[in-house]
């Protein structure tokens, strides 16, 4: 997401850039959700969480793909009133706590500055191929990464890269109030102002590891709290997925039953054992700072994870946050699959 348009209100209104008395919930409050265990040399399958929606995804010990690679984090007050760009520092710092220094693979889930804007200069700095939209290779254009190292996406298509299996499914961005919708048709060179990081596609990343093999592994990254109805369950065919890694951000601040429907389309589609929610963190700050949720101005994460932690205790699946940095192993004390997946037979909205 990027900021709504009652946080540039507010922002004007109090001529307040800085915005630091600003409420948000306590992360401390969720303490007893941050209990993903350690990765261990066991761990097949592991990820590091770089805030918003960069996930770092580890396989027999060796960096794999990264989502997003977004590091930068400039404040509200740089977006609001000034060009933004990739800042080399905090990527440099961002890999570091990441401890990666090649990646094979990059893939931003939409175009938006907050997943894409670094994309390219971290593809630079760790060798990696970057894929994505036709936003996306713009974006790559305005940066010195060379356009070979770019592949574009097939809606559907899947992607063998190595071990994994990725499959884009078109997604909707979340219902906020400033999105930019459309895609970015030239080379974006940057700095430049957040406006010209339009939306793009935004897509959830089905991603498979050694299907058909005892090793098998599957999860979902839905980086943006919005839904095509029934677009999931099409594309999975009634296939279940492990893990869904599921942004929520923005989704406090809408309706209950369409955060329910976000639910349903998302993690029942995927009849996943697990949530991890990730794109809950205050993206206005730096990753040397402890990560925060949003203020109650852009979002209220408090009311997201309360209404999620229902659902997940409904329907007997596992909610849980990442920590930040650390390697830890999503698939360690996964909860048993249920039977049948719910395919195509996804249940509605549930009003208020
Ligand atoms: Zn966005």
């Amino acid at each position: 997401m990027v900021v709504g348009a009652v946080g540039v209100i507010a922002v004007l209104v109090t001529g307040c850039v800085a915005l630091p008395g600003l409420r948000r919930p306590d992360i401390a409050t969720f303490s007893e959700r941050f209990t993903l265990p350690p990765a261990n040399d066991a761990s097949s399958v592991r990820v590091r969480f770089g805030g918003v929606s960069t996930l770092l995804f580890e396989v027999d010990g060796a960096p794999a793909l990264m989502t997003d690679g977004f590091f930068s984090r400039p404040g509200l007050g740089a977006i609001l009133t000034a060009k933004i760009g990739p800042d080399a520092a905090a990527i440099s710092y961002g890999l570091g706590q990441m401890d990666v220094e090649a990646v094979p693979l990059i893939v931003p889930l939409h175009a938006h500055y907050d997943h894409a804007m670094d994309a390219p200069w971290v593809a630079l700095k760790t060798g990696a191929r970057l894929l994505g939209d036709a936003s996306i290779r713009n974006i790559a254009r305005g940066s010195p990464l060379a356009e070979t190292r770019v592949d574009t996406v097939t809606p559907g298509k899947p992607v063998v890269f190595g071990e994994w299996t990725l499959t884009f499914i078109p997604a909707e961005h979340a219902p906020t109030r400033f999105r930019l919708p459309g895609e970015i048709t030239k080379a974006l060179r940057p700095p430049a102002r957040v406006s010209e990081w339009r939306e793009g596609q935004p897509w959830t990343l089905f991603v498979e590891h050694a299907p058909g093999t005892h090793r098998a592994k599957s999860f979902l990254v839905h980086a943006s709290a919005g839904y095509r109805p029934g677009e999931i369950a099409r594309a999975l065919a009634g296939r279940c997925v492990d893990i869904v890694f599921l942004g929520v951000g923005g989704a406090g601040h809408q309706r209950s039953s369409e955060r329910e429907r976000l639910w349903t389309e998302t993690v029942r589609a995927a009849n996943a054992s697990r949530v991890i929610l990730i794109h809950w963190d205050d993206l206005f700050q730096g990753l040397d700072q402890p990560l925060r949720p949003m203020s109650y101005v852009t979002d209220n994460f408090a009311r997201t994870i309360e209404h999620f932690e229902r659902l997940a205790a409904a329907d007997g699946r596992d909610l849980r946050l990442p920590p930040v940095f650390d390697l830890f192993d999503p698939y360690s004390d996964l909860p048993a699959q249920r039977e049948p997946c719910y395919g195509s037979t996804l249940t509605g909205a549930h009003r208020d």
